[in-house]
């Protein structure tokens, strides 16, 4: 055990990150006000748990100093994260005094130039905020966690469900956690770190169904024992190439054997259930899912088309897809099967069609300006159906009526997670014959919505057949890019309070 530390009455907590998802398989880049910033006391606005008057804001004195996350996207460009990181730095260094740092990131950020972004990070935040300072870092179960980003945390954990439900839950979790060890003057904690060798889409790894479902129901067991404070599987991220790209597992607490044994249990689980996790809908080629929802009585069936995810870091204009589903004899006529196409980035073509206005019909080309890798700009001849101001990420949004295709162009990408991101564009998703969403699974109101649902396994930047994208950098063996590998070592790293950081050593 490390040396008890001195109880806080109301400790000092700074809250800080940068999150981001990012494809280094797509060729768009990130720049830093895609992250959205939002600076001191408006730090704290973006979390409902710590708002004023609620026990954990009382438990202590939280100082934002600068929170930013963006969109997934392509890799974030060197400028952008200097420039982000020492507004960070200065804004913590600013402040007189910390007990603890709340650290909130995704995990899955690539920056020009830079392996292990997030941990360097932290590093450079250790610097400035000095050793004794308590970081409680939270994550997406979808970003990944060197050895380093475990040690240099005191803690450390991320989601337990894909959809991310719990991601509110699980921030508060990493701010309570900490608030507690500060007030309570705890040591700080044993860190029980294994790298899993396996890399999987998290497409496959939804926590809806098994075997994730019971990986992570384990997680929730680990955490409850005598002497663990929390404990965090990590998928990782599958669509960028660093030598820390993989599955891990961390737990903390104050009991070395403890955490070393939940830690074990949980990596053997999820590298035991490596071959039986699957897609969470049926996958096929674009055409079989379109041959499928036309010969299905559901109705609306959804086909993600996954290729070009921009939630998980596609660069959203690839037109590969929207091509072929115009190209269909069955979609030329108006009075043909109703289908929803969401969506295709085109400023051109959107200040085209607001300028023609509702009713007026248009010639626009719009998509492959960043990802042109596997279809060109679309040319596309279609009556405006819809024209909305005002979207935080697409800014504006205009509907295109081609045959019976109601295609969304925007001037700058936006996911479409939600029924009113439809029905604010005069859009009635629930009576569509098929609803196409650059989407991997459906987030939970298109999936309730859904009555048939196929995911599309097209090409992108997130292209879900990972073996065939090209990763030269991350580790091997790997599961699947090998799959027969050897049986890794899933034995507990310890990694004491009073250890040195091992930069570097990631084994
Ligand atoms: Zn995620």
């Amino acid at each position: 055990m490390s040396a008890p530390r001195t109880a806080v009455a109301r400790p000092v907590i700074a809250v800080a990150g940068l999150g981001i998802e990012s494809s280094t398989f797509s060729p768009a880049r990130t720049e830093a006000p895609a992250f959205h910033p939002t600076r001191g006391a408006d730090v704290l606005t973006r979390y409902p748990f710590l708002a004023p008057g609620t026990p954990l804001r009382g438990a202590a004195d939280w100082r934002g100093a600068l929170v930013g996350k963006a969109l997934p996207g392509g890799t974030v460009t060197a400028a952008a994260f200097a420039a982000l990181s020492d507004e960070l730095i200065d804004r913590l260094d600013a402040i007189p005094h910390l007990d603890g740092l709340w650290y909130d990131i995704h995990g899955a950020m690539t920056v020009e130039g830079i392996d292990d972004a997030e941990a360097l990070l932290l590093a450079r935040i250790r610097e400035t905020v000095g050793p004794d300072v308590i970081v409680s870092t939270s994550m997406d179960l979808h970003g990944n966690v060197s050895r380093e980003l475990a040690h240099l945390s005191d803690l450390i954990t991320c989601y337990r469900m894909a959809p991310h439900e719990d991601a509110l839950d699980t921030k508060e979790r990493a701010a309570r956690n900490l608030a507690d060890l500060l007030t309570t003057g705890a040591a700080r904690p044993f860190k029980a770190w294994v790298p899993v060798p396996v890399l999987l889409a998290g497409e496959q790894t939804s926590t809806r169904i098994e075997p994730g479902k019971s990986v992570y129901a384990a997680v929730e067991e680990v955490a409850a024992a005598d002497g663990v404070i929390d404990a965090a599987i990590w998928v990782g991220y599958a669509w960028a190439d660093e030598p820390r790209n993989r599955a891990a597992v961390v737990v903390t607490g104050p009991s070395e054997t403890a955490v070393a044994a939940g830690a074990e249990r949980l990596a053997r689980g999820f590298w035991e259930a490596r071959r039986a996790f699957e897609f969470v809908a049926p996958t096929g080629s674009l055409d079989d899912c379109l041959d499928e929802a036309l010969g299905s009585a559901a109705r609306p069936y959804f086909i993600s088309d996954t290729g070009d995810n921009p939630t998980a870091g596609g660069a959203g204009d690839v037109t590969w897809s929207l091509e072929r589903v115009l190209a269909r004899p069955e979609f030329r006529d108006p009075s043909g099967p109703t289908v929803i196409y969401a969506s295709v980035p085109g400023p051109a073509a959107v200040e085209a069609a607001e300028k023609a206005g509702i009713g007026a019909t248009v010639t626009v080309t719009a998509g492959a300006e960043v990802d042109d890798r596997h279809a060109g700009p679309l040319t596309m001849t279609g009556v405006v159906h819809a024209v909305r101001h005002g979207d935080r990420d697409a800014e504006t949004e205009v509907v295109l009526r081609v045959g019976s295709v109601y295609v969304i162009l925007t001037r700058l990408r936006k996911p479409y997670h939600h029924e009113h991101d439809f029905t604010d564009l005069a859009l009635d998703p629930r009576g569509a014959c098929l609803v196409i969403v650059k989407i991997g699974y459906l987030e939970p109101e298109l999936f309730d919505m859904s009555v048939g649902w196929k995911m599309a396994l097209t090409p992108g930047g997130v292209d879900q057949n990972l073996v065939r994208l090209g990763h030269r950098r991350i580790r091997r063996p790997m599961f699947p890019f090998d799959p027969e590998m050897a049986e890794p070592d899933l034995g507990a790293r310890i990694i004491a309070p009073s250890d040195e950081p091992l930069r570097g050593a990631d084994e």
